[in-house]
């Protein structure tokens, strides 16, 4: 008897991408592409609305960008404006009621908004909107702004989307779409990135773009122009670009896990190259955690960078003794003898030439349930005839000890075996040698943070927002009772020592 098994991935998550088109007259298209290369941020659900100038025209479905936008689909969406949105579920269940762009006809006429990012107020928002006759047709945080801006005295859109953000707490990078005009707006502390380019047209003028992330203009030959500023709302429209600052500023808090492990490598985020972020962290990591050692092999794909820093720190040779198979999907017929380690074996598989017999440093991005973790270090351990000697984990980031609320999918506080679990624990648990993370001085040396820019509540337990109305989210299972500590990024540290962490099996 065969029995189906649901691959379940031990990472965070990734929340949404987003990507914009102004003035291009093939937008559907250009929005198509910049969500393929947007499709890490989530894989649940897409959706692009188009406008012609004067109608919008949406298609949202579940599954990944590429089976979705077939080129029957993208000629039904015309014009030459675009926002697309590329979504894994954050907040509002995983339906396709709660995909987006969000589409309405309002006072304020036909809006498309696409969100990536989660308030920390909306449910409390709701249930005033709900209350005052609002009717809400899905159960994700974005459309709390739809009422928002619907209910807005303001006469003109900017205007009501000002009031309706002024209102709303916790992380947005927001597009809007009319039909003449495309808005590009992030909230006042910066939480999650976005960025404006634009793309020279061969008749002359050029169009604007906005994305997620870099990545994305790289694969249109597009040109990065700059982020868009936290508490920025930038209006493009025929007249050309306006920017408004509608909200007073705050202490910024970029995410600090984008350079960790959501966004691509070959991307720049926050103004910085991830990939010198991730090479700099191995290096760190192999100053803080040196041990004597054969190989430095990463968990692919996201470990490679930092292996790459840990290697040519420590001088011991770089070697991809683990290959991932990239083609996986959800779910999988599994045979009825049990294999050992089926599930990660379905994404990993060791070379077993480059590793047996040797002593060797695996280094991944991060640990977050522990049970992944514990199955690649058996594999790396099995790997081979001869049993390998000695596998030491090496972790690019400080322990993941707290949820997000800011847009990322993380477990529930009990979850993150880091919550209530010393390292000495976890490297027992694991069945590794020695287990050493980054500090949190050390990821903030990474990513360049002097000024304390970044949001590092998942590694502190500490966050820079109130934390309130948050039972959306945990009849999603991820609020867990956690205390709004610190109103702005001052005390952020206070909570965690900087000392780095690692231990080391008692022989
Ligand atoms: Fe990023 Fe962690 Fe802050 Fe969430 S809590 S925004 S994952 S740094």
């Amino acid at each position: 008897m065969t029995q189906k098994f649901a691959f379940a991935d031990d990472h965070f998550h990734d929340e949404c991408g987003v990507f914009g088109v102004f003035g291009h007259p093939e937008a559907a298209n250009l929005a198509y592409l910049g969500l393929y290369a947007l499709q890490h941020r989530g894989q649940e659900s897409a959706g692009i609305v188009s406008s012609d100038g004067t109608e919008l025209y949406l298609h949202r479905a579940m599954g990944e960008v590429e089976e979705i936008f077939q080129p029957t689909v993208l000629a039904e969406l015309p014009g030459s404006l675009a926002i697309g949105h590329t979504r894994y579920s954050t907040a509002g269940d995983k339906a396709l009621l709660n995909a987006q762009p969000i589409m309405i006809d309002c006072n304020k006429g036909k809006v498309a908004l696409g969100h990536n990012g989660n308030l920390t107020n909306a449910a409390e928002w709701r249930r005033k909107l709900e209350h005052r006759g609002s009717i809400f047709q899905t159960n994700s945080d974005t459309e709390v702004i739809v009422h928002l801006i619907a209910r807005s005295q303001a006469r003109n859109l900017s205007g009501a989307l000002g009031d309706a953000l002024n209102q709303v707490e916790g992380a947005y990078s927001l597009l809007v779409l009319t039909q003449d005009e495309l808005y590009a707006v992030r909230d006042p502390r910066g939480f999650r990135p976005l960025v404006l380019g634009r793309l020279p047209l061969p008749t002359g003028g050029e169009a604007w773009l906005v994305a997620s992330e870099t990545c994305a203009f790289d694969l249109l030959n597009a040109q990065y122009v700059r982020e868009i500023e936290p508490g920025e709302m930038v209006r493009i429209s025929r007249s050309g670009i306006e920017s408004i600052h509608f909200a007073p500023q705050k202490p910024r808090q970029q995410c600090i896990f984008e350079h960790v492990y959501f966004a691509r490598p070959d991307s720049i985020i926050f103004g910085r190259s991830v990939n010198e972020s991730r090479e700099a962290l191995g290096r760190l990591l192999a100053r803080e955690h040196p041990v004597d050692a054969d190989i430095v092999v990463p968990v692919p794909d996201s470990g490679v960078p930092a292996a790459v820093g840990y290697a040519l720190e420590s001088k011991i040779p770089f070697r991809m003794g683990l290959i991932r198979n990239h083609y996986i999907g959800r779910t999988f017929i599994e045979p009825s003898q049990a294999i050992r380690n089926f599930g990660v074996k379905l994404k990993l598989n060791p070379i077993r030439g480059l590793m047996e017999g040797k002593r060797v440093i695996l280094v991944d991005d991060s640990i977050v349930r522990g049970t992944t973790s514990r199955k690649i270090v058996r594999m790396v351990r099995e790997a081979g005839a001869r049993e390998v000697h000695e596998v030491h984990v090496r972790i690019s980031c400080p322990p993941t000890i707290s949820p997000c609320y800011y847009g990322v999918d993380t477990p529930t506080r009990e979850e993150l075996i880091a919550s209530s679990n010393s390292p000495e624990e976890i490297r027992k648990f694991l069945g590794a040698d020695s287990l050493g993370y980054v500090s949190l001085a050390a990821l903030r040396q990474a990513v360049n943070d002097t000024e304390g820019k970044f949001c590092t509540s998942c590694y502190t337990g500490v966050y820079p927002t109130d934390l309130v109305q948050l039972e959306v989210r945990e009849s999603n299972g991820n609020a867990q009772g956690t205390k709004n500590e610190a109103k702005d990024g001052s005390a952020l540290e206070n909570s965690l020592t900087e000392r780095p962490v690692a231990v080391e099996r008692e022989n």
